[in-house]
């Protein structure tokens, strides 16, 4: 799929709408879920124009690659969540039920959950 200069999370990234940021470095920006589904809900995305994994992964530098992931753990722990546990999801493409066509991990704790699958 062709990214989408418009998705909701592109204008964030270019600060044309408000987020409830939890951190920001050179590759990443993690903010809070406009509609959390747990206490803790956060949103770590990459500075990129990635829509989905395969394609992040084929064509992302990979200081990039590196530094999301890398922001991922850092939001995990900045949140509070890695001694009891979290929920580590990334929705990808029609099956998945991906709602914004920009790569982003959700970081979901502060309950204990349920299987992954509905
Ligand atoms: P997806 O279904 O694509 O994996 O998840 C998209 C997530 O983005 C949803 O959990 C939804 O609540 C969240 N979301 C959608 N629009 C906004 C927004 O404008 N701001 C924030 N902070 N989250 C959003």
């Amino acid at each position: 799929m062709a990214y989408d200069d418009n998705n909701i999370f592109a204008k964030i990234l270019r600060g044309e709408i408000p987020c409830k940021k939890v951190y920001e470095d050179d590759y990443a920006l993690a903010f809070h879920d406009i509609n959390p589904q747990a206490p803790v809900h956060v949103l770590v995305i990459p500075k990129g124009a990635y829509v989905g994994m395969a394609d992040f992964a084929a064509n992302a530098p990979t200081a990039l690659i590196s530094g999301f992931m890398q922001a991922v753990g850092k939001v995990a722990a900045e949140v509070g969540v890695v001694e009891e546990g979290y929920r580590l999801i990334a929705n990808d493409g029609p099956n998945s039920h991906q709602e914004v066509p920009h790569l982003h991990f959700h970081i979901l704790g502060g309950k204990r959950v349920g299987p992954l699958l509905d």
